[in-house]
């Protein structure tokens, strides 16, 4: 198996790891990028994206992400579409190695290996995924203008994607597993006041339905008790808010995760818990999760790794 040096590893791709790819490439690093299990990340198995700057009529999640591995590419950094499957942050230079077995000996790490959001587990999610389904509002609410929408979900994420989408479309239905909303007070009332949210508490959705895309969901009431009862609502798009999941299992143990999962950062800065070893996008962010704020953030870390190596 090979065994090479680099001065920069970037694991992970989408818009915080060719970022970093780009700036790093351009102060002469070298970087190496494993672009792991999706290349591009998440925004490749999103439609339209019209919010990131500079895009007037918008550009497919895919064709954003093939310019961004270009633009790194044509200024040295070398990607791979494999996979990092073991580190070892405990003295540098970082060993780190593919899963083919090769080695890298890395100076330094710039991990940008996302979230990917969590979903119901039911098949007409995957059936209706860019046809109604969608787990992100502020990036695929303005689709659903004047519509009715459903968002699942009963946390903070699910009340701010509500309230945004209730902006926009003519009725958001919130449907709530339990008796109540574990967001914070605020959010709740926020929720509960808004006159075009309405809030199906004790509710579960059993399945989804349309001809060419969602045009309803099918829902259960008090689901497993004598309660029992199946209705259905009628909707275009149904916006799953249960939380995400940070790609960061390789990393446990390694660096200091909080209790989600996301790897922590040092203030303002890209700095993990391991000196060297750095963090881009959304698998240090739970909180804003967007492609422009993934960006700035592989920015970041580029420039904190550089900064590094002229340290040390
Ligand atoms: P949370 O884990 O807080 O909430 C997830 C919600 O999804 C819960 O209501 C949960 O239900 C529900 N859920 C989970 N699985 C299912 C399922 N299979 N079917 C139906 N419902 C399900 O995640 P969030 O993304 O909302 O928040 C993550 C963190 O980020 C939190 O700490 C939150 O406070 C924070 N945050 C803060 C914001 C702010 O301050 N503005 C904005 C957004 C997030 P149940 O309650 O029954 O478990």
């Amino acid at each position: 198996m090979a065994e090479e040096k680099t001065k920069v590893l970037i694991i992970g791709s989408g818009p915080a790891g060719y970022t970093a790819g780009i700036y790093t490439s351009r102060a002469n690093l070298h970087p190496v990028i494993y672009e792991g299990p999706v290349p591009g990340g998440q925004l490749t198995q999103t439609t339209e994206i019209e919010n990131f700057p500079g895009y007037p009529e918008g550009i497919t999640g895919q064709a954003m992400m093939d310019d961004l591995r270009k633009q790194a590419a044509r200024f040295g950094a070398e990607l791979r579409a494999d996979i990092i499957s073991k580190v070892d942050f405990s003295k540098r230079p970082f060993r780190c190695e593919d899963d083919h077995g090769n080695v890298i000996i890395a100076e330094t790490v710039i991990v940008s290996t996302g979230a990917s959001a969590r979903y119901l587990g039911i098949s007409d999610e995957e059936k209706y995924r860019g046809l109604g389904v969608s787990a992100c509002a502020t990036c695929d609410g303005f689709f659903y203008r004047k519509q009715d929408v459903a968002v699942v979900g009963g946390g903070d994420t699910a009340c701010e994607e509500a309230l945004y989408l209730s902006t926009l479309a003519r009725k958001v239905y919130l449907i709530v597993r339990k008796d109540y909303l574990r967001a914070s007070k605020v959010m709740k009332k926020r929720v509960e006041e808004r006159e075009n949210i309405e809030i199906l508490y004790n509710c579960n959705t059993k399945g989804l339905f349309g001809e060419d895309g969602v045009e309803g969901a099918h829902i259960v009431r008090h689901l497993g008790t004598d309660k029992e009862e199946d209705f259905d609502i009628a909707i275009t798009g149904f916006f799953l808010a249960i939380g995400h999941k940070p790609a960061t299992d390789l990393f446990r143990g390694q660096l200091e995760l909080d209790n989600e999962g996301y790897i922590k950062v040092k203030g303002a800065t890209s700095h993990t818990s391991v000196e060297g070893v750095f963090a881009a996008g959304d698998v240090a962010d739970p909180r804003y999760r967007q492609a422009i704020t993934a960006a700035g953030s592989g920015c970041r870390a580029a420039l904190d790794a550089e900064r590094f190596l002229m340290e040390h």
